[in-house]
């Protein structure tokens, strides 16, 4: 009998997990990622809160797990195209977009990257440091295969260079490489596209893009990472020394009704997270968290806080920042704050990093996913789930949803979600509905 299939719409790790629940189930997954790799953000992290456990150990083994399975089949650097149907037989158009890269070929051994005189800065990495027009976005990358960026490359964009294709001793390098469009049928879409992190830099107030010393707090997880820019060594940016004191300014465009009006409800505990990397890292640096209202809910949480608070020594300040500028020169903050509560003052201290937490905002293209599944979102921009007693269920009979996609969420709850994507497919494509 032929395998039913399910198409998943992102790669990260709720993705990656409701992937390898409904493989093991025996259903033909169809993963479509729109960057090279599947990873998604948890790619990104040093240590994942609250038990400071290394990210890619645990995002690795189930990445490979998914390009091993007999029953998942990647679509990586891919898009939706269309969808026509609807529950149990939607018919799926992908476009995967074309690498210049023959993947059968490809052993991504280096050579072409190497000799790539295109720099650019790396998304992985957060701007902090530059890859090649030719690239593999970070060294776990799954499926570990280069792309060429045609946006970059000299050849496509000007047919000078080809140097790449000269280094290539495997005879991967296909400028003539067109957009692939793959037709198939599935039982279940489920959405999986995650987050963004807001630009910071719309916030002129916080000093994002005006000091050198103001960073986003996914820049501070690159640094904090061995294999980041910095080799794992806490720096700041303007003068490449270590920071002796630094700042998170929590919610940047989160709570406020100039920006969002959401909690993106991971800010609390990822800066506690890092405030107690940075310290580790770096000894003698002094932390200072920034907050509006504490906000600790899960399991361990509570004691998180506390361990940072009491053990790390991070002076956690109810407050809120009213203007951040640079100190001296290039180099270090002045940031003004006023505290909260009874005895509210205003206050001014100098910081040599300051790190921001912006708002996670729902993944850009959720607009144009919704109208082509003719799903709703809700006024933020992530999918609606309107039945409580089918929380993963969207407004499109068999369109499903985990993770971020579906509203502020960690990885933990984002793994719980995508389990229950699995069961819930199963449930509606065996007709057991209840
Ligand atoms: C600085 C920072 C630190 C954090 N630290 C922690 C932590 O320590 N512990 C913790 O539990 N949580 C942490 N989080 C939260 C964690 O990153 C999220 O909970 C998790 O990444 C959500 O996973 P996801 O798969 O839903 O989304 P994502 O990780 O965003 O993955 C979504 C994937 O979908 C892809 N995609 C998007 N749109 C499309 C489309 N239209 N078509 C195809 N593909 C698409 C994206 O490219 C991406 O690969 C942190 C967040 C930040 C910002």
């Amino acid at each position: 009998m032929e395998k039913k299939r399910v198409v998943v719409i992102g790669g990260g790790i709720a993705g990656i997990q409701a992937s390898l629940d409904l493989a093991d189930r025996g259903y033909e997954v169809h993963i479509v990622e729109k960057s090279p790799s599947i990873g998604g953000h948890m790619a990104q992290l040093d240590k994942t809160f609250p038990t400071n456990d290394c990210s890619m150990c645990i995002l690795s083994p189930k990445m490979i797990s998914c390009a091993d399975h007999a029953n998942v089949v990647l679509h990586t650097y891919s898009e939706l195209e269309s969808v026509e149907g609807s529950f149990p037989d939607f018919k799926v158009t992908i476009r995967e977009k074309a690498r210049f890269i023959d993947t059968d070929r490809c052993t991504a051994c280096g050579d072409c990257i190497a000799k790539c005189p295109v720099k650019v800065p790396s998304e992985f990495e957060e701007g902090l440091s530059k890859r090649k027009a030719v690239y593999l976005p970070f060294p776990q990358a799954v499926p570990r295969k280069v792309t060429i960026d045609k946006k970059h490359c000299r050849m496509l964009t000007q047919e000078k260079c080809g140097v790449c294709k000269k280094a290539c001793q495997a005879g991967a390098v296909d400028f003539e490489q067109e957009d692939a469009i793959i037709e198939l049928r599935a039982s279940v879409i489920v959405l999986a596209t995650g987050f963004d992190l807001m630009d910071a830099a719309a916030m002129p107030q916080y000093g994002y893009g005006i000091c050198k010393d103001v960073v986003t707090s996914l820049q501070l997880e690159r640094l904090l990472s061995a294999s980041g820019p910095s080799n794992g060594h806490l720096r700041r940016p303007s003068d490449d020394k270590e920071p002796r004191n630094l700042g998170f300014i929590q919610c940047v465009g989160s709570r406020d009704s100039k920006a969002r009006n959401y909690c993106s409800s991971v800010c609390c505990m990822y800066a506690t997270k890092e405030s107690i990397l940075a310290r580790e890292h770096a000894p003698d640096v002094e932390i200072a968290i920034f907050y509006m209202d504490m906000r600790a809910t899960g399991k361990g949480f509570q004691e998180f806080v506390s361990r940072a608070r009491d053990i790390y020594g991070v002076r956690y300040v109810r407050s809120r920042p009213a203007k951040i500028q640079p100190a001296n020169g290039d180099s270090g903050v002045l940031m003004s704050y006023e505290t909260r509560g009874a005895a509210g003052e205003s206050k001014t201290e100098e910081f040599d990093l300051i790190v921001l937490c912006p708002a996670l905002t729902p993944s850009t293209n959720n607009t144009d996913l919704a109208e082509k599944l003719d799903v709703e979102l809700d006024g933020e921009g992530f999918f609606r789930t309107p039945d409580i007693a089918h929380p993963v269920d969207t407004t499109g009979k068999g369109i499903l949803v985990c993770g971020f996609a579906s509203g502020p969420i960690d990885i933990p709850d984002s793994v719980s979600q995508a389990s229950a994507v699995a069961a819930r497919a199963a449930e509606l494509i065996s007709g057991g509905e209840r």
